[in-house]
């Protein structure tokens, strides 16, 4: 049944996103396929049914999403599963909505997607999904079963997508998949670009603005490495390189089957900061992974003092059903805790050392986001995140003076002068 067809009974409709960039790409996707169909988006209290996007990719992510749509179930409302969570738990999703919930799984929102549903967004910062799913296999992840093997889109396609978004008025384009740097890893007849070709494709479009490229997996980044950095090497990429690492230690890599070294990754690093002055280096770590010692842990720590990355993810193991992982016996939660409290306290440390060097310098942003609180999100050409506090236009380019720092962000002030 055409996937349009699943929301006929339907006219006013509310959308909610859970989880990462590739579910926002999604949702961006829904909403272009709900409004070509004649529906209207809407807020929850006028809809007629709401749609929960979902992810599941930890425990505590399964645990809001389960609440959020006991809630809406509370207040009566019509609920629409989508996400991971409709495709790698349906029955999960039955014991709490009933046995006729209507489920829609990311196979069938990219299945019903076609590029005669324009996405749209708000603002200036949009997601173009370039691939589904992945050639990896690790022994955690739960992804792997709702978004299955790779399925890299057609070259042509993402360059009109990207086309379109610059037309209207894009200036941060976030490019996502499970692994960007798997793409066209298929070799099938159709697809003979991989990432590197297909970021000197777009970023041929016309126009100002830039790419943000999602996570890439270290294995199938190896491959690729000279390529990508050339393909980096245009200005119209931000320098920010999504890697997730996941442990230091190798043992442990095996037991995830991540199929990389911790050396890979430091490899990776290493090339990229002798290629760029300034980069974001930004990578997760699962801490606590049920063959996790001491050791391993220490390893961890190591990797993270040794490369500091400017930015990083961190994760304590859950185990997620229907994974390999799922079978080992857990480490205590109280453990893990500790772990990843002692992991995220030297993270900071480390985030904050570096941010500090930055105070006084003067950089280039562009104006990417409105501050939660007042103000504006800027990004540098390495993706730093830096916060004006001002109301200032979307999409504009300053030079800003570095006046403060936290871990996480910069604060600045506007200059327009001379970059030192
Ligand atoms: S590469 Fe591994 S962690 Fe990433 S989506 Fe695939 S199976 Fe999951």
């Amino acid at each position: 049944m055409p996937l349009k067809n699943t929301f006929a009974k339907f006219q006013k409709i509310h959308l909610e996103t859970f989880g990462c960039t590739a579910n926002v790409g999604d949702t961006m996707k829904l909403r272009a396929i709900l409004r070509n169909a004649g529906h209207e988006i809407v807020e929850k209290d006028e809809a007629d049914a709401v749609i929960v996007n979902t992810c599941t990719v930890t425990k505590r992510t399964e645990l809001n999403v389960i609440k959020r749509l006991k809630e809406l179930k509370g207040e009566g409302k019509e609920v629409i599963v989508a996400g991971c969570m409709a495709a790698a738990q349906p029955e999960l999703v039955k014991s709490i909505l009933g046995n006729d919930v209507t489920m829609v799984t990311p196979r069938d929102i990219c299945n019903g997607y076609s590029e005669e549903h324009e996405l749209d967004f708000d603002g200036v910062v949009t997601v173009i999904p370039i691939a589904m799913g992945c050639v990896g296999n690790c022994s955690y992840c739960i992804v792997k079963r709702a978004r299955g093997n790779l399925k890299s889109y057609e070259p042509e396609k993402i360059f009109e997508a990207v086309k379109s978004a610059v037309e209207m008025g894009a200036k941060e384009i976030r490019i996502t998949s499970q692994d960007c740097s798997a793409y066209g890893w298929e070799n099938s007849s159709a697809l003979k670009l991989k990432l590197p070709e297909l970021l000197e494709l777009i970023t041929s479009v016309e126009g100002d603005f830039r790419i943000r490229v999602g996570m890439m997996n270290p294995f199938t980044v190896i491959p690729i490495l000279d390529e990508l950095l050339d393909a980096f090497d245009s200005e119209k990429v931000f320098k920010f390189f999504h890697v997730p690492v996941q442990s230091g230690s190798d043992k442990v890599l095996m037991d995830m089957r991540r199929n990389y070294k911790a050396a890979d990754f430091v490899e990776i690093v290493k090339s990229i900061r002798k290629r760029f002055e300034y980069s974001t280096i930004c990578t997760d770590f699962i801490i606590g992974f049920p063959t996790e010692t001491e050791d391993d842990f220490l390893s961890s720590l190591n990797l993270l003092d040794d490369m500091k990355p400017e930015k990083v993810n961190i994760t304590r193991f859950s185990p997620r059903p229907g994974t390999e992982a799922f079978k080992l016996k857990d480490l205590l939660e109280r453990e893990k805790k500790k772990r990843s409290r002692i992991f995220s306290a030297f993270y900071h440390k480390i985030a904050l050392e570096r941010n500090t060097a930055l105070e006084g310098k003067k950089l280039p942003i562009l104006i990417t986001e409105k501050g939660k609180k007042g103000g504006v999100i800027c990004r540098d050409p390495s993706y730093r995140m830096i916060v004006i506090n001002k109301d200032l236009p979307l999409g504009a380019s300053y030079t800003v003076r570095i006046t403060d720092v936290r871990s996480i962000y910069l604060v600045g002030e506007v200059q327009n002068v001379d970059l030192e």
